[in-house]
């Protein structure tokens, strides 16, 4: 495990931390020095060219925790289990998720775009394709939606989305699945925050619901939906059949 750093004058800090959160989806360090600002994030493996590195000592895994804020979007608050949660009012909806290994602390542009639009939908029964932390799932699970089936190929993600659950209080059926492929229980609605390249995969399955709320999109991309809600770069868009 290496530790990552893009140092920046810090008039440049926001749209540097965007990237960076792009790239460490998990969470990012921000450290001022002087008139600079340092972001910093944990990978095994350089995600870009260009960044400075250092060996991480012991104890990385409670450093970075101390970086991993909570974000709001419209109604829903999602932060991470050390954090205080907000005191009722401003907002109803508070989640706590903590992903682990898995992706999702809800702060990646293309989650805060699929929770802004899950907020402008009719509750009903969905899936959640991709489930990652299960933070999508679970902001619906408090919206009202349900019930609600969770997929992942990654072993640790379907990990995260039942332990996430359980710590919300929240109903979801999660199972380790390939979206594009393995069959997938009937519901109106999928959620699903991929990339364009698997987009475009699961829009080819045979079994498409009337509605599909897509993530991940690198806005300008598109994959022809209607109503559309940008991000921190990132786009989500639904798709209406
Ligand atoms: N829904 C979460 C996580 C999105 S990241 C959020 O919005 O924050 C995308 C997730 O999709 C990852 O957890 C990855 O393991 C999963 N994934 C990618 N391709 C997949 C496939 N073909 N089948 C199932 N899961 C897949």
């Amino acid at each position: 495990m290496r530790r990552y750093r893009l140092r920046v004058p810090a008039a440049e800090a926001e749209p540097a931390l965007v990237r960076m959160l792009d790239l460490f989806p998990g969470g990012v360090e921000e450290e001022r020095d002087g008139d600079d600002v340092v972001l910093a994030g944990y990978a095994d493996e350089a995600p870009a060219d260009g960044l400075e590195s250092d060996e991480v000592e012991p104890g990385w895994e409670d450093r970075w925790r101390a970086y991993h804020r909570p974000v709001t979007v419209g109604r829903i608050w999602v932060g991470p289990p050390w954090s205080p949660q907000p005191a009722g009012g401003a907002w109803p909806l508070p989640i706590v998720i903590d992903p682990g290994r898995a992706f999702g602390t809800g702060g990646h542009g293309s989650t805060r775009a699929a929770l802004e639009l899950l907020q402008r939908l009719e509750p009903c029964p969905a899936l959640d394709l991709g489930c990652g932390s299960g933070v999508l799932a679970i902001a619906a699970a408090r919206l009202g939606f349900g019930p609600l089936a969770c997929f992942d190929r990654d072993p640790l993600a379907v990990g995260a989305t039942a332990e996430n659950a359980e710590r919300n209080g929240v109903a979801l059926d999660v199972s380790l699945a390939d979206v594009l492929v393995d069959p997938l229980p009937s519901a109106p609605l999928w959620i699903a925050n991929l990339e364009l390249g698997l987009l475009r995969s699961l829009l080819e399955r045979p079994d498409l619901p009337p509605r599909i709320l897509v993530s991940g999109l690198l806005d300008p991309e598109t994959v022809g939906g209607g109503e559309r809600v940008v991000a921190g770069g990132w786009a989500a868009e639904i798709v209406e059949r």
